[in-house]
């Protein structure tokens, strides 16, 4: 190799982690959902790692309190222009090698789950329980992400192991349909949240992090199985889960 011939390659300096196997991020079928704040940092960490087949779905338009946390939204956006279009678009330009397929639509109208990892970047819980129980039937890794102010969480879910909806119970379910009322239809209620680009950035890297674990073939070294993380204190902790009895995402289908 010639001096500094390593420089021409876009992806020498992550082959210097060994274990990081960067050509299977190029095979890697992804599906992120969401294409807001979450979604925006998510896809931009996703492609500068060298993730090429990324699909992005979000039903929403653009509005201008979304701009203090989309690094690829524009002043000049607005609510006819698609998240999902927009943020496939830009992203794209950080890496001419990059394939982002945008859908424009509702993920409870997602036919298609065929993929290697879901990326969560939703803002209400019904939606969660969509992929997850999808995640769960197509034996997909789905990384869930969400913020609340200075405090985020990320989940992961390993095919088989314990999902979203093991950890509900019946309580905590009637208090969410409460807040987060989804029945399908566009007149979807979500609350807003606090939200803030500091902890949106650390919880996406910490979804695209797990990601680039299971798609390296090291599954095992994925945090188990929430990570709630607080960034007034600036401090992270785990929560082992196990398979809830009688989560229905656990019941054997039978052909
Ligand atoms: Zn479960």
């Amino acid at each position: 190799m010639k001096a500094r011939e390593y420089d021409t390659d876009r992806f020498d300096r992550m082959r210097r982690i060994p274990w990081l196997d960067v050509d299977a991020f190029h095979r890697a079928r992804c599906l992120v959902v969401g294409a807001g704040a979450l979604g925006n940092e998510v896809v931009k960490n996703m492609v500068l790692a060298g993730f090429r087949d990324i699909t992005v779905i979000d039903m929403d338009g653009i509005v201008a309190s979304n701009l203090s946390r989309c690094v690829f939204f524009r002043d000049s956006d607005d609510e006819s222009t698609p998240k999902a279009e927009v943020l496939a678009s830009r992203a794209s330009e950080l890496d001419p090698d990059v394939r982002i397929t945008p859908i424009v639509s509702k993920v409870q109208d997602l036919e298609n789950w065929d993929c290697d990892v879901i990326l969560g970047c939703l803002d209400n819980i019904s939606a969660r329980l969509h992929v997850n129980s999808h995640a769960m039937y197509h034996k997909v890794p789905y990384i869930d992400g969400a913020t609340d102010g200075f405090r985020g969480k990320v989940q992961v879910v390993l095919p088989g192991g314990p999902c979203l909806e093991c950890s509900m119970n019946k309580s905590h379910m009637n208090v969410m349909d409460q807040r987060f009322s989804c029945t399908g239809n566009s007149m979807m209620y979500v609350p807003k949240t606090a939200s803030e680009i500091t902890t949106t950035s650390i919880i996406a890297a910490i979804q695209v992090r797990e990601a680039m674990k299971i798609i390296s073939g090291k599954p095992d070294t994925c945090l188990r199985n929430v990570m709630y993380y607080d960034g007034l204190s600036g401090t992270m902790q785990d929560y082992e889960l196990s398979v809830g009895r009688g989560c229905p995402n656990h019941e054997e289908i039978s052909e």
